[in-house]
């Protein structure tokens, strides 16, 4: 049986991109904005409902740029329980971190242990959509008012996510997407930074291109993070499509969800009503006697008997930012800080989803996960 893995991109017909790249060859504009980036950007805020949206060569470029368009400097409080790039985005700008713990259900910041956490020197909160669920947007907000921070969300996962008040996209100061090809939405490589106005679209369109406003006017140390026409093509292609993709992760969650839900040991998500992306199926791994068995964590026992399977599920998000080397000696990295997202991050494993997985496959892999439970 071929390997599953724990994503798998969906690509349009190869023949449905050539009229793409003819026109790319035609107008030799290969980057710098040139017609297929303008109307990608275009495209994404109609379909996202958002006002304004800058796009990148990656994520990752995009969150160290969206710091330094709003000038964050001193410290940042974050969560560890996220992909390392959140994290690395601060050090880039040489902002200190400072780990929150998570809310073990939504996964994201606590806001209840967020003003612990502020001194003098913080300046703004970076909170993630972890799998797309929505933060406690109202809650971190109001905090941010109150201690006079900024709010920049590391939307990754979030692509398409909204929660009672509509698109998340437009909380906080700005949120950050990535549009790599492991993400829900993807032009192979790529990003963007979702703005509530012009005049910062304006400084972020001059951060992603060296800082020059004109031809002989640099105004900051700017860094190249142009999306390319090829990516910004790919992906007017694949923003036809996202719907669907949607709809089948939808069903493929529900199936995961049925045939999980009486298994002692597994437990899923539960983050109530909200209009999800279906991005990651986390599952998380705690047989009642997993005591007896010292030692090898159960979560690891079945990771590895998936894969001797040919499922290849992620531990995303394990281990925690705050236990890699160069953020460890942190004090908010000390895991008596951080229990719930240590907790977490020892359960997990982020089992395949994708909009082509099939039903069997899905099964076949709810059966590995019982018959793994019964012999345990
Ligand atoms: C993927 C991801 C990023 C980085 O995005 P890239 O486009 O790969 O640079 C940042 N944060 C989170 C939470 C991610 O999952």
């Amino acid at each position: 049986m071929k390997p599953i893995y724990v994503t798998q991109p969906t690509l349009p017909p190869l023949e449905e991109f050539i009229p793409y790249l003819e026109k790319i060859w035609d107008n030799k504009m290969l980057t710098n904005g040139g017609t297929f980036h303008q109307q990608l950007e275009q495209a994404l805020c109609d379909y996202l409902g958002v006002k304004h949206l800058a796009l990148f060569t990656n994520g990752t470029i995009a969150l160290i740029t969206a710091l330094q368009a709003l000038r964050i400097t001193g410290e940042v409080i974050t969560t560890p329980y996220s992909f390392v790039a959140t994290a690395h985005s601060l050090l880039w700008n040489g902002i200190k971190p400072v780990f929150v713990d998570i809310d073990p259900v939504t996964l994201n910041l606590d806001p209840n242990k967020i003003e612990a956490a502020i001194t003098p020197q913080t300046t703004a909160i970076m909170p993630v959509h972890c799998y797309g669920y929505p933060c406690d947007v109202a809650r971190i907000q109001q905090i941010a008012d109150n201690y006079n921070l900024k709010v920049i969300y590391d939307a990754a996962h979030a692509f398409g996510v909204k929660d009672k008040n509509g698109g998340i996209l437009n909380c906080g100061d700005l949120s950050v997407l990535s549009f790599h090809a492991t993400k829900v939405f993807n032009t192979f490589e790529g990003g963007a930074i979702v703005c509530p106005d012009e005049k910062t679209k304006c400084r972020i369109d001059h951060l992603k291109n060296f800082g020059f406003v004109d031809e002989v006017t640099v105004v900051a140390a700017g860094i190249n993070g142009k999306m390319s026409e090829i990516n910004a093509a790919f992906g007017l292609l694949q923003l036809k499509e996202i719907d669907k993709a949607l709809a089948k992760r939808k069903i493929i969650d529900a199936r995961y969800r049925e045939g999980l839900k009486n298994v002692t040991g597994i437990r899923c998500t539960n983050v109530g009503e909200h209009v999800a992306n279906y991005a990651y199926f986390p599952i998380f791994v705690n047989p009642p006697n997993s005591l007896q068995k010292g030692g090898i964590k159960s979560r690891d026992t079945l990771y590895e008997k998936l894969k001797t399977n040919g499922i290849f599920g992620r531990r995303y998000f394990y281990p925690l930012i705050s236990d890699f080397p160069m953020y460890r000696s942190l004090p908010s990295a000390s895991p008596a800080n951080l229990p719930v997202a240590r907790k977490t991050s020892n359960e997990v494993i982020c089992l395949p989803m994708y909009p082509n997985l099939e039903n069997e496959q899905v099964d076949f892999i709810v059966s590995l996960i019982i018959e793994f439970l019964e012999d345990f």
